[in-house]
């Protein structure tokens, strides 16, 4: 029988799973902030004569600019700030409710307030910076970007249109040749980030504040393919709450923790009347490293469906192996959609 321990890794796994489908969501939703703003920027560009602008026109032009990327950011961050709020509630809601749902017996657990995660998740850096600051670099970059590009552009007498062009892209090329699409995905890689910054932080507040329960904060990186040096090598590792590393560990970083809670006895409780497998579940023990390919075979069939596609968790459950745990690129959720499916998910494991 699985130790409550496993089962919480079980869990939150799967609930990693569904965290990046939120994310990618999330980033589909401000992307389609800066989109608007781009339009507005080309338009603007496309006005008048850049190359026989005055000097004066021509800064002008720079500062009508840098209002509509200034604006397009505001709208960004004010988009991702709304599904972070959300997502920092739910995440620490949804563990205090595995715990009640993995525990064997019922807990006292404390509940922190929304504001208070909300401000940890502000409050607490990630890579050394704030979320703020990291939103207001973002923001200058992009318009750095533009603006030098448009520069160049003039010294090195271009038209109009090829600076639009080196900015916007090229069709032939899916437009992923242009400075606008450099910004794009420096945006989603904020995105991703600040989303899982956001459940790690809500999360460890949780965990901080239920120190009675959790002895430890374990490190899980999603190990496939494009899993960094750094995550692969902390996959595993148990932290002290409130201490020591806590993921993202960098942009884009996929790695996420779970806690590890008190034996029977760490919890000075006596468990000698309990029954043998109640008293066992609780024994304190880190879980052994995951094994992918195993573990998805014990996940229900809906959601083996769901991370490999139909088609491959077909073959997958005729036996053949997945030695990398590898996500389905593209699907997205809804915060609503996400907390739906953990509830079917949950229902279908007990
Ligand atoms: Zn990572």
């Amino acid at each position: 029988m699985a130790s409550v321990n496993e089962e919480i890794l079980d869990e939150l796994t799967r609930h990693q799973v569904y965290l990046q489908r939120l994310s990618a969501n999330t980033v589909r939703k401000v992307i389609a902030a800066l989109n608007r703003s781009d339009a507005r920027l080309v338009e603007r560009l496309l006005r008048d004569d850049i190359t026989a602008m005055s000097r004066t026109r021509q800064e002008q032009l720079l500062r009508d600019l840098r209002r509509i990327v200034e604006s397009a950011y505001t709208d960004a961050t004010g988009a991702l700030r709304i599904e972070l709020d959300a997502l920092g509630k739910y995440e620490a809601e949804y563990q205090l409710d595995m715990f009640r749902r993995v525990l064997p017996v019922r807990f006292e657990t404390v509940t922190p307030a929304a504001e208070q995660i909300l401000a940890a998740v502000s409050a607490r850096p990630f890579q050394g910076k704030l979320l703020r600051e990291v939103y207001s670099e973002l923001e200058a970059s992009a318009f750095r970007k533009v603006r030098d590009n448009i520069r160049a552009g003039i010294i090195e007498g271009r038209t109009t249109d090829q600076i639009v062009r080196d900015l916007r892209g090229t069709r032939t090329q899916g437009y992923r040749d242009g400075i606008l699409y450099q910004n794009r995905r420096s945006t989603e890689a904020v995105v991703r980030t600040a989303v899982n910054h956001t459940a790690n932080v809500a999360r460890e507040y949780t965990y901080e504040r239920n120190s009675d329960l959790v002895k430890g904060v374990r490190w899980n990186a999603t190990l496939d393919s494009r899993t960094t040096l750094v995550c692969a090598s902390r996959d595993g590792k148990v932290y002290d709450p409130g201490k020591g590393q806590r993921p993202p560990a960098h942009f884009n970083c996929r790695s996420s923790t779970s806690p590890v809670v008190k034996s029977w006895r760490e919890l000075g409780l006596d468990a000698d009347e309990l029954p043998a497998s109640t008293r066992a579940s609780m024994n304190g023990q880190v879980p052994a490293d995951l094994d992918y390919d195993g573990w998805l075979r014990r996940q229900p069939r809906a959601f083996q469906d769901e991370v490999l596609g139909e088609k491959k968790a077909a073959l997958f459950r005729k036996g053949v192996k997945v030695d990398r745990f590898v996500d389905r690129k593209g699907r997205e959720f809804t915060l609503d959609e996400l907390k739906r499916r953990e509830r079917e998910a949950w229902a279908e494991t007990t």
